[in-house]
């Protein structure tokens, strides 16, 4: 059976966010006519609190490899890159270059300073063409035209790393997923990838003896759950973060979340350049526009060209629909958050 039937077979989904079908993927790249082909492993993990493709690296990176060399052989591409963050190359670069020997694989070092939005996947195609990093206008998508203007798949780690496993009939249908924040016990573990949040922090003994609620798929771009809600799969990077109820503060959490997005933002688009600076410039204001807030933020979903823009509307009004909304009175004393007007926007 050809490896694209089996990851069919497999319904393999890319494990860098997004879920798409592996074998659809791979299907569009192998079609699109071209002398020229590229393969790109993405293993610049930027999405804060994700940790499982560090994890990969570290414990299989002959696993990835050898997904790589599978997607290079497929496709007939002329190399492929490893696109990796300056971190993960200096802690497992050896084991990786061993593990690539006389392969037509080539490190490419993550730009320092390019931060979440380098991790984008059209920004790391301008990055390794020596351009300015920053997403690209989509279509053409890179499965048709990608680095250098040559159809290109790119694929996360852990992707790799199961096309290896379905390649030698190994695959279970599991994922790795990563625990954090005010867990019990933080750090990656292994487990069917339809598993719901409840029992994978019930069977890593992680579920909470306090009042909590979740950040799942990413710190960044995740969204929020309360404990009620636990009966889903961890979706998007497979992280779960806990969160302690009492000790949360709401506006530094969306301090953060709005911190971060400016501070990532390439500043390419304006409804997220200047979008993500007035949601900032309103939150700390002394009276808060909740309207307006609401209003910048929904825009913002709509018209971002590129997904770090999209994401921000998700942990904020996923925390406030399924979080602030439901605390009791008296763990509301924050200043200047109308509980009226913030329950109206969410009833
Ligand atoms: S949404 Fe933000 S990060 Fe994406 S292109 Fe626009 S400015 Fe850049």
């Amino acid at each position: 059976m050809s490896i694209l039937n089996k990851i069919k077979k497999a319904k393999l989904v890319g494990r860098g966010g997004a879920c798409f079908s592996t074998a659809i993927k791979w299907g569009m790249v192998k079609d699109v006519p071209g002398k020229r082909k590229f393969v790109v492993c993405n293993a610049s993990e930027g999405e804060p609190g994700v940790k499982k493709d560090g994890y990969i690296l570290e414990n299989y990176p002959g696993r990835v490899i050898g997904g790589i060399k599978l997607a290079i052989d497929f496709l007939g591409a002329e190399k492929a890159y490893f696109y990796i963050n300056h971190d993960y190359h200096k802690k497992y670069g050896n084991k990786l270059e061993n593990a690539i020997g006389q392969l037509p694989i080539e490190f490419f070092i993550k730009p320092v300073g390019s931060g979440y939005i380098g991790g984008e996947e059209s920004s790391l195609l301008n990055a390794i063409e020596g351009c300015r990093v920053e997403p690209r206008l989509r279509p053409p998508f890179p499965t048709t035209a990608g680095l250098f203007g040559c159809p290109t798949l790119i694929n996360n780690v852990e992707t790799f790393y199961n096309v290896s496993l379905v390649n030698d009939g190994e695959y279970k249908n599991k994922r790795f997923y990563t625990i954090g924040g005010e867990s019990f016990k933080p750090g990656v573990y292994e487990f069917s990838d339809d598993e719901t949040i409840e029992k994978i922090l019930k069977m890593t003994k992680n579920y909470p003896d306090f009042p909590f609620f979740v950040q799942v798929g990413g710190d960044a771009s995740g969204e929020v759950l309360n404990s009620k809600q636990l009966k889903n799969p961890a979706s998007g990077a497979g992280l779960i973060t806990v969160h302690n109820i009492s000790k949360h503060q709401p506006k530094k959490l969306i301090k953060y979340w709005l911190e971060f997005f400016q501070k990532e933002s390439c500043g390419q688009c304006t409804p997220c350049r200047e979008g993500i600076y007035r949601l900032n410039e309103i939150i700390n204001s002394e009276k808060i526009d909740w309207q307006l807030f609401f209003d910048v933020l929904n825009n913002l979903s709509e018209t971002a060209l590129c997904g770090l823009g999209m994401a921000l509307p998700l942990p904020i009004k996923s925390y406030m629909k399924n979080v602030f909304t439901k605390l009791s009175d008296e763990k509301i004393k924050v200043e200047n958050f109308d509980r009226k007007t913030i329950c109206e926007c969410f009833k």
